[in-house]
């Protein structure tokens, strides 16, 4: 093992260390937490805790345990051993350094900073929110620091009294869904802007749901309170309805009324957002390498690939090498939304970087590695990954995933949204489904109300890895489309009973996750009939169970399944029917399949999930 680490010339900490990837563990003591990620012997625990193996190796023997100082511990020993000797313990699940974003990152405390929150601003279409954008970006606190002039790059920053702030400027849920949808998280507080003039609105209640589904606090910024028939109570009042409850109510929600237009009290809402974020004590280590998400991205003529960064953890440093999505990156100038070159950046600054092999998209995740070799391999194994990721994706949920939870006995919520016909029927299935909870699962509505399923609603399950449930109402075939894109669930129920049922068998961990086969019954070819325009009609007896005329079909000869398909038929007499049972004679056609002959067996089968 080369000494790697010895070459890097910086104090900073390395967010993957080259040994976790070769699944080494990596140990840890921090602050009296001894932090592992794999299997460990007696002598390399005894060394990270600091005690003498000796006692180690004595107090597991009184302990009925005979170990060597080789022997490797498995998860409770080290767990009595730390208790023991006074540290508590965590293990960490070993990442490998192309999954950056699935490590979980624990910055020792004592390293933890202040640093500004991270605001998006939401709203229904005119209310206001483009207004607001610009009012904050040129209100009267401007920060004369700064000279140059400001350049759209998807997010600035702000100051007020001092503190910073960041703005996330592309208004609206869709871009914060999609955020959420690719699994980066990047705000801190949603200012949801309602105009007081017009009151709660459909995509009021849509930003209200993403933020409640991203558990990002709210403020209400009541706006136009310069119109004549503004009538800001009514918004509050009309917010309780969604469980948006304003202080005066008795609620944590700050209301801030302003005026976009006039520029009036967007200081308070500055003022609000602090409020909010000490409250959230927001810290960030800017003491490693710097990781984030890309909040856009484009292809510049003359500077070729061009992204604005987030820096969410760490410090972004001139010529650091990244890995941004599946590409490598060595970020070559850094320049900040008025197009200050910087050196570095910090926890929550957005920044413009150049020097990209490509473009990556929104929504990707960047992480700094302190070696170029390192970054290259790790981007293109991530590209590698991608690749054959892109043709499996994984659902977004589904209740195959709720039945493996209440099977491992994690304690996990399950986000559902609910269509249907009627206000009242989607908030008698909320009710009825929220009583389901349980102390290992919770029941989550994030969305519940009347009309068809929607885009809108495929997005939102989508970036909260929601099931949508359907009673009485159905997904056009757009949306439909969409949700097998992007592997979203939509079940559909016409009886609140059978929604309930299947939910709660779900949980119990009683549905199968597999699909199994179910003969259903089969039938022999007697005759065959040619009619010119319907093709090859068979005349069969159902020689066991029953056929089915919406159920899958194959057809067997000798043994050997010919064809397999499903029926355009199932008739008796001359009447279309819906299945015909053991002993009855009916005529078959098969779909887009004629050369069925006499003798034939047509077996009927379903696909059920096995008990
Ligand atoms: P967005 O669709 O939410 O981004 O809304 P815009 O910012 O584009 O604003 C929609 C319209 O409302 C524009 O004509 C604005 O000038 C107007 N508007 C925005 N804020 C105010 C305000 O505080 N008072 C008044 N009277 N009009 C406003």
């Amino acid at each position: 093992m080369g000494k790697k680490s010895k070459k890097t010339k910086t104090k900073r900490e390395i967010n993957v260390s080259t040994k976790a990837r070769a699944n080494r563990s990596r140990l840890k003591v921090n602050g009296g937490v001894f932090v592992y990620t794999g299997a460990i012997s007696a002598g390399e625990l005894a060394k990270a805790i600091n005690i003498p193996i000796g006692e180690v190796i004595k107090f597991l023997f009184l302990q009925g345990k005979m170990v060597t100082i080789n022997t490797i511990l498995d998860d409770e020993l080290i767990g009595l051993v730390c208790l023991q000797f006074g540290y508590d313990f965590q293990k960490q699940n070993i990442v490998p350094a192309e999954h950056f974003e699935e490590l979980e990152i624990n910055d020792d405390p004592s390293k933890l900073k202040p640093r500004p929150p991270v605001v998006t601003i939401m709203g229904h279409v005119d209310h206001g929110k483009t207004t607001l954008i610009d009012a904050i970006r040129d209100s009267s606190v401007v920060d004369s620091e700064y000279g140059g002039i400001s350049q759209g790059i998807g997010a600035y920053q702000k100051k007020c009294h001092g503190q910073k702030i960041t703005f996330i400027d592309t208004p609206g849920h869709e871009a914060f869904s999609q955020m959420r949808a690719r699994g980066a998280g990047v705000s801190d507080i949603v200012i949801l802007v309602v105009a007081a003039d017009d009151g709660v609105m459909p995509q009021t209640i849509e930003a209200i749901d993403h933020a409640k589904a991203a558990e990002v606090p709210i403020i209400v910024a009541i706006n136009k309170i310069d119109k004549p028939g503004s009538n800001p109570k009514r918004v509050k009042e009309a917010l309780l309805a969604h469980d948006v409850i304003c202080e005066e109510y008795g609620g944590d929600v700050l209301t801030v009324e302003i005026s976009a237009k006039k520029k009036t009290n967007i200081e308070g809402l500055l003022e609000s957002i602090l409020l909010v974020a000490e409250i959230k004590e927001l810290k960030a280590n800017p003491d490693r390498f710097a990781m984030g998400t890309v909040l856009e991205a484009k292809l510049n003529r003359r500077e070729g690939p061009k992204a604005t960064l987030l820096v969410q953890n760490g410090t972004l440093k001139k010529g650091d090498f990244l890995v941004v999505g599946t590409t490598f990156a060595k970020a070559r100038r850094i320049t900040n939304e008025h197009q200050k070159v910087l050196q570095t950046a910090g926890p929550s600054t957005p920044v413009s970087i150049i020097g990209l092999s490509e473009v990556p998209l929104a929504g990707d995740r960047f992480m700094a590695f302190s070696q170029e070799s390192e970054a290259k391999t790790i981007a293109n194994k991530r590209r590698l990954l991608k690749e054959t990721s892109e043709r499996s994706k994984s659902s977004a949920a589904s209740l195959e995933d709720l039945y493996n939870l209440a099977k491992e006995g994690e304690t996990q919520t399950i986000n559902i949204i609910i269509k249907a016909d009627s206000t009242g029927s989607a908030e008698a299935v909320r009710a009825s489904l929220e009583k389901l909870s349980t102390e290992k699962i919770k029941i989550n509505i994030i969305r519940a109300s009347s009309g068809g399923i929607t885009e809108s609603d495929v997005l939102l399950a989508e970036a909260s890895k929601a099931i949508i449930y359907g009673f009485n109402v159905r997904p056009d075939a757009k949306t439909r489309a969409k949700a097998k894109e992007d592997k979203v669930e939509i079940r559909l129920h016409r009886i609140i009973y059978a929604l309930i049922e299947e939910l709660e068998e779900a949980m119990k961990g009683m549905l199968a996750p597999v699909m199994v086969e179910e003969v259903l019954g089969q039938a022999e070819v007697r005759k065959l009939f040619k009619a010119s325009r319907i093709g090859t009609i068979a005349g069969c007896r159902v020689t066991e169970g029953v056929i089915k005329a919406n159920s899958p079909v194959r057809l067997i000869r000798d043994g050997i399944v010919v064809y397999e398909g499903k029926l355009a038929s199932l008739q008796r007499e001359k009447d279309a029917v819906r299945e015909v049972r053991l002993g009855f004679e009916c005529g078959m056609t098969i779909e887009n399949y004629n050369d069925i002959k006499e003798n034939d067996i047509i077996e009927c089968y379903q696909m059920v999930e096995q008990k």
